[in-house]
């Protein structure tokens, strides 16, 4: 567990990572964004999900990318036309970002690909470190760390019960160790991340902790304190009432 500002001893986070990534091959949802390498498709996912549920964006990913297949084609689309296809999910930043991003790197001075390094991303319109993150690693495979709120409570589960996802400087802390934690290959990290999250949507979410078949509960910090205050709970003695005296 997480001390101050110590990580993860190189152990728990090689125990961490390959007890989530056999878990992940068993357990994971099969959601077409998965089952692409295009930067293009991957990022438009990874918009999509940002403050929406799965089940929602499964419609909206399928329909945009098939009036807009590539870059190119929604850099040449009206902006109106753009947003027509995004009405419904909300948060139409995420939209405008797209179709701006779309249009700088397939104009004159862009590459006319998506860069796969994540500083690189992050100049990009829209890119937060989230989705630089998640471009590179889910998309190039890199070795690429991210974290979203699902990803934040994980680890701070996991690692620092005592951090606050919620606080910057603890979130700070929480990319530091989810760095810390990332498996050596390119390949391997894209299994990892997506392991991460899908434990944080499935088995350790915001409203449910599902320890009893969570794969990494032998060394999750919580998982033990959790176990230690029901264990004194019930150790605690019952306090013998007087009886009334007359
Ligand atoms: S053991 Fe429980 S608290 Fe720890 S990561 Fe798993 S579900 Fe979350």
């Amino acid at each position: 567990m997480v001390k101050g500002k110590a990580n993860p001893s190189a152990a728990a986070a090689r125990d961490f990572s390959a007890r989530l990534r056999r878990w992940f091959k068993r357990n994971s949802r099969d959601l077409p964004w998965r089952r692409t390498r295009d930067p293009y498709h991957v990022l438009v996912s990874e918009l999509m999900l940002q403050q929406t549920q799965v089940a929602r964006v499964l419609d909206y990913y399928a329909r945009f990318l098939e009036r807009f297949p590539t870059l190119e084609v929604l850099a040449d689309a009206p902006p109106g036309r753009v947003m027509e296809s995004w009405e419904g999910l909300g948060y139409y930043a995420r939209a405008r970002n797209l179709h701006a991003l779309s249009k700088q790197v397939t104009g004159p001075e862009g590459t006319g690909t998506l860069p796969a390094h994540h500083e690189e991303l992050r100049k990009l319109p829209g890119i937060g470190a989230y989705t630089a993150g998640a471009v590179s690693s889910f998309a190039f495979e890199r070795r690429a760390a991210l974290v979203d709120t699902n990803v934040a409570r994980v680890l701070a589960r996991v690692f620092a019960p005592t951090l606050n996802p919620k606080r910057p400087r603890d979130l700070t802390q929480l990319w530091v160790i989810a760095e810390s934690v990332l498996p050596r290959t390119g390949a391997a990290t894209w299994v990892h991340n997506q392991a991460v999250m899908e434990l944080g949507a499935l088995v350790c979410t915001a409203r449910v902790k599902r320890c009893e078949v969570c794969p990494v509960r032998t060394i999750c910090g919580t998982y033990a304190a959790d176990q230690k205050r029901s264990k004194q709970l019930v150790k605690k003695p019952v306090r013998k009432r007087k009886a009334p005296t007359r």
